[in-house]
C-alpha cells in the first residue's frame, strides 16, 4: 500500500475501510539467502537496504517480541551526527544524510524533525573540547555551530546560566540535529522491506544456530530450524546472550537505560539539550511532553526496567540546568537493554564462523545509527566487503589495539 494525500482523502470517503496491514504475517520457509536475527531498527533497516540497494529478497528477519518491542520503541528518538574521531563521524554523517531523505524514500511519515541539538559546555576545557569537536565534524561536511553564552541565551532562555556548580558557558549547536519518531521507523522500514519480499516473522526467537564445521548454515528457532547461506545478528541488548550460542564472547555488557516523559507542557524546548556535566538530555514531544534520560543504571542487567538511584541522578542533572522542570510532573518512564561496548562504539562485521555476521555494541546510542546501520550492514552482507564509513567498526579492533574510544573514557560503559 501507498499513502498519498488522495488516498487518504478518498479513505476519509470511505470510512477508511480501505486500509491494509502494513505487512504480512507469513509463515516461515525452510531456508533463506540470508537470515536476520532481531526485528529492531536495525535488522530491519538491514533487510530493507539489501532489498533496496542489492536486490536481495530471500530475506527473512526473526523477532521473537513484536516490531519495536525492543529498544528501537523505547529510545528518546535524538539524531545526530555530532562525532569527532574518523572511526565514527563519516558513518553518523552518512546516518543523517539518510534520515534526511528517509521519508521520501520509503513512503512513510516519520515525523523527522531536524530541529536542533544543543550540547552545553560549562568551562573554558570544556569549550575548547567542544571546538576540537566541531571542526572534526566539518572534515565530513557537519554543521556544527559553536555558540557561547549570549547564542545559548538567545535560544534558551529559561535555563539555569549562572547556577553556581554548574554555570553553563555556551554550547555546540547542531542545526540538522533533532528528532523522530521511533517507532515509525520500525514501521516504515518493516513495510519497505515487506513490500519487497522479505519475510517478517514475530514471535519468533533465535533459540541456537546450525553450525558444522566452522561455517553457519542457518538457525534453531522456537519455529524449528530454518536454513541460510548467511546469518546476521542484531540483536541490540541481547547480544551477549544470543552470541554466546554460537560460543562467541563479545567486548559488549549489557545495562538498562531508563526514560522519561512528563505531562504535556506548552512548547518550550527548541531543540534537543544536553548538559555537559552530568548526564542528562531532553526534547519535547510534538504531544508537549518532556522526553528525558541520562545514565545507564550503575549494574549490569537484562530487565527492561530500571531502578531509583538512576531516576534521581537523572532528575538532578535536570535540575541543574533546567530548575523550571522541577513542576512538572511525570507521565511514564520505561527501561530499555543498551548493548554497550568498551570502547563505546559499534560493531558491524564477520565473525570467526564463516556465514555469521554481527552488529551491534550501539550503546547509549544506536537509534541515530538506524539508517547507516542498515545500509552498512547490508553492504557487508552483500558484497563480502565493509562500506568505506563503517570499516573500523571490526570485532577485533581491542586485539589490534585499534580502538575507537570517542570519548577517551577506556572501559567504562557509564562514561561512553
Ligand atoms: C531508554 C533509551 C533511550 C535511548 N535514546 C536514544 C536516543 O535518543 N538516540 C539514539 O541514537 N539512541 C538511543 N538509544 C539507543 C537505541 O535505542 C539503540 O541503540 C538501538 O535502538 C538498538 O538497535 P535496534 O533498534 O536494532 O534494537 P532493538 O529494537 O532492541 O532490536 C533488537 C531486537 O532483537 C530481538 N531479539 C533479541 N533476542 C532475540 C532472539 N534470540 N531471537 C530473535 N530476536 C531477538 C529483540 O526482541 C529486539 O526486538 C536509547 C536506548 C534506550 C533504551
Amino acid at each position: 500500500m501507498a499513502y498519498s494525500a488522495f488516498r487518504i482523502f478518498r479513505e476519509s470517503l470511505t470510512g477508511n475501510r480501505g486500509w491494509k496491514p502494513v505487512w504480512r504475517e507469513p509463515e516461515p520457509r525452510p531456508d533463506y539467502d540470508i537470515i536476520i536475527v532481531g526485528g529492531g531498527g536495525h535488522g530491519l533497516s538491514t533487510a530493507y537496504y539489501l532489498a533496496r540497494n542489492h536486490g536481495i529478497t530471500r530475506v527473512a528477519v526473526l523477532e521473537k517480541g513484536w516490531l519495536g518491542s525492543g529498544n528501537v520503541g523505547r529510545n528518546t528518538t535524538i539524531i545526530r551526527s555530532n562525532y569527532m574521531l574518523p572511526g565514527n563521524q563519516p558513518f553518523y554523517e552518512l546516518s543523517l544524510k539518510l534520515w534526511e531523505g528517509l521519508e521520501q524514500d520509503f513512503n512513510f511519515n516519520a515525523m523527522v524533525s531536524q530541529r536542533g541539538v544543543l550540547n552545553l559546555y560549562h568551562s573554558d576545557p570544556q569549550r575548547d573540547a567542544f571546538v576540537r569537536r566541531g571542526n572534526a565534524m566539518k572534515l565530513s561536511g557537519a554543521d556544527p555551530v559553536l555558540l557561547d553564552e549570549a547564542g545559548v541565551r538567545k535560544l534558551c532562555p529559561f535555563l539555569d546560566f549562572d547556577n553556581a556548580r554548574f554555570p553553563i558557558r555556551g554550547g555546540l549547536w547542531q542545526p540538522r540535529g533533532g528528532t523522530v519518531r521511533h517507532d515509525a521507523v520500525a514501521w516504515g522500514y518493516a513495510r519497505g522491506a515487506d513490500r519487497r519480499g522479505v519475510d517478517i516473522i514475530q514471535n519468533c526467537e533465535v533459540t541456537g544456530f546450525l553450525i558444522d564445521s566452522g561455517v553457519c548454515k542457518g538457525v534453531e528457532t522456537a519455529r524449528g530450524p530454518i536454513r541460510a547461506k548467511s546469518v546476521a545478528v542484531a540483536v541490540a541488548g541481547s547480544s551477549s546472550r544470543v552470541m554466546a550460542k554460537a560460543g562467541i564472547r563479545l567486548p559488549i555488557e549489557s545495562h538498562v537505560l531508563q526514560a522519561f516523559v512528563s505531562e504535556g507542557l506548552k512548547p518550550v524546548l527548541p531543540g534537543v539539550i544536553t548538559f555537559g556535566a552530568g548526564h542528562f538530555y531532553v526534547s519535547q514531544s510534538d504531544k508537549g511532553g518532556l522526553v528525558f534520560g541520562g545514565d545507564i543504571d550503575g549494574y549490569n542487567s537484562y530487565a527492561q526496567r530500571g531502578n531509583l538511584p538512576a531516576v534521581e541522578d537523572v532528575c538532578e542533572g535536570g535540575m541543574a540546568i533546567m530548575p523550571m522542570i522541577g513542576r512538572a510532573r511525570l507521565l511514564r518512564m520505561w527501561g530499555g537493554l543498551v548493548d554497550m561496548s568498551m570502547d563505546g562504539s559499534a560493531f558491524i562485521d564477520r565473525t570467526e564462523i564463516d556465514g555469521l555476521f554481527f552488529n551491534g555494541g550501539w550503546c547509549y546510542g544506536g537509534f541515530k545509527a538506524t539508517p547507516a546501520s542498515g545500509f552498512c550492514f547490508a553492504h557487508l552482507l552483500a558484497t563480502g566487503e565493509s562500506h568505506p564509513v563503517a570499516r573500523q567498526m571490526r570485532l577485533d579492533r581491542f586485539r589490534r589495539g585499534k580502538l575507537i574510544d570517542e570519548k577517551g573514557q577506556g572501559a567504562q560503559p557509564n562514561l561512553h
